[in-house]
Order: C-alpha cells, then sequence, then structure tokens
C-alpha cells in the first residue's frame, strides 16, 4: 500500500497476527498499542468479554492463555478450577473443567468418578 500523500511505502503490519499492509484500508484500526487488523481486534473483544465473564463467575483461567487481555491470539479452550462436593457426604473435589466445549449437558468420566469415590444413582 502506498500513502499518496508523502510518497512513501507505508508499513503497517498487525500486532497481532502480523499480517502486512496488503490489507485493503478499511480492514484495519489503529489504537493506542498500534495497528491492528479487524479480525484480530473483534478477537480481543471477545476475549475482553470472556474475561469479563470468568471474573463474574470468579474463576482463574489454569490453562490455556495466560494473560488473556494483552494477548491476541486465538483462544482455543479455557480451562477452570472448579469445587464439585459429593451430594452425599459433601466431601469436595477440586478439578480442571473445560468451559463451553459446545456439549449439551454437564457431563463427568466414569474412570473420574469410581476415582473419586462419587455414588451413583440410575436416572430413569
Ligand atoms: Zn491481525
Amino acid at each position: 500500500m502506498w500513502d499518496v500523500s508523502r510518497g512513501k511505502r507505508m508499513t503497517r503490519q498487525c500486532r497481532a497476527c502480523r499480517k502486512d499492509d496488503s490489507l485493503p484500508t478499511k480492514e484495519w484500526s489503529l489504537d493506542a498499542q498500534g495497528w491492528a487488523c479487524n479480525l484480530c481486534v473483534e478477537r480481543e473483544k471477545k476475549i475482553v468479554n470472556i474475561e469479563k465473564e470468568l471474573k463474574k463467575l470468579k474463576a482463574k483461567v489454569v490453562t490455556g492463555e495466560r494473560d488473556v487481555r494483552r494477548m491476541l491470539k486465538p483462544l482455543r479452550e479455557v480451562w477452570l478450577e472448579v469445587g464439585i462436593e459429593k451430594l452425599d457426604n459433601h466431601k469436595g473435589v477440586t478439578v480442571k473443567a473445560l468451559l463451553d466445549s459446545g456439549a449439551t449437558g454437564i457431563f463427568v468420566d466414569k474412570k473420574f468418578v469410581e476415582e473419586h469415590g462419587f455414588r451413583l444413582e440410575k436416572l430413569d
């Protein structure tokens, strides 16, 4: 891309994905941290929203991206450290759980249940 007013080549590079200035002008955003392509800007907004949700849940990201706000790389998975409690004796177990895997319910591994001595009840 050429900056006509100055007659020299612009060096625009996305601070996140490192895409260069071959993208059309309207595909770019500039803020205090520099240039970013709009795809990365959208991704950043999503990450900030996830971070807010996690704060509401008082949850902690234990793997995945460490510094969610600063990093613009794709957030592939979010693992949470959660406490689960046995209904019969109220003993707790801390476990890492995957957030929003697209599952339609809450599932737990059979082996995990057996190893931690959860009592199972047959559902109808
Ligand atoms: Zn980008």
